[in-house]
């Protein structure tokens, strides 16, 4: 067996993992093998239990980063909109979460985000979880999130300007 047959590549993030057959996931350009990672740090974020909500960062860094494979283009835009708002905005997760609620009333035709290749990215999922839980873990959530929106810089002003025009 060659040594690249044990290593499967995500075809969002581009992170690469033993392969272990699973099936891509649906709805995201992910490898099952990555999305498990991804669930591993959900567990971690949800156990947190605390007021920021940091989980709400970690859903929608991971949905930006893995956008495409029949994911729905409101998916893809609540997450770049939930980027910005953390990002430009300095929202927490809570906060982010009332935009996103605010966002679901509204009527609006959702079109497709062009996502970056996956060569874009420097940080996945798993430079988050090689981190200890704790601070340190969730400064690397911060770094993985900045990361991404640097990623996503073609589409920033298009997310600013349906923010303007929604949620005016
Ligand atoms: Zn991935």
């Amino acid at each position: 067996m060659r040594e690249y047959d044990h290593f499967v590549e995500c075809p969002g993030c581009g992170l690469k993992l033993h392969h272990r057959h699973l099936p891509l996931l649906e709805n995201y350009k992910a490898s099952g093998e990555c999305y498990e990672k991804f669930s591993e740090l959900s567990g971690y974020t949800i156990s947190k239990q605390d007021l920021n909500f940091i989980h709400q960062h970690v859903i929608d860094t991971y949905a930006a980063q893995h956008s495409g494979n029949g994911m729905k283009p409101i998916t893809t835009a609540f997450s770049l909109i939930g980027l910005y708002y953390a990002i430009e905005k300095g929202f927490n997760g809570r906060q982010v979460q009332r935009v996103h609620m605010l966002l679901s009333r509204k009527k609006y035709q959702w079109k497709e985000f062009e996502a970056p290749d996956k060569s874009a990215y420097a940080l996945t999922v798993l430079d988050v979880l090689r981190q200890k839980p704790g601070e340190s873990r969730d400064q690397m959530i911060r770094k993985w999130m900045m990361d991404v929106w640097e990623s996503w810089e073609h589409q920033h002003d298009r997310v600013k300007e349906i923010c303007q025009t929604l949620l005016k």
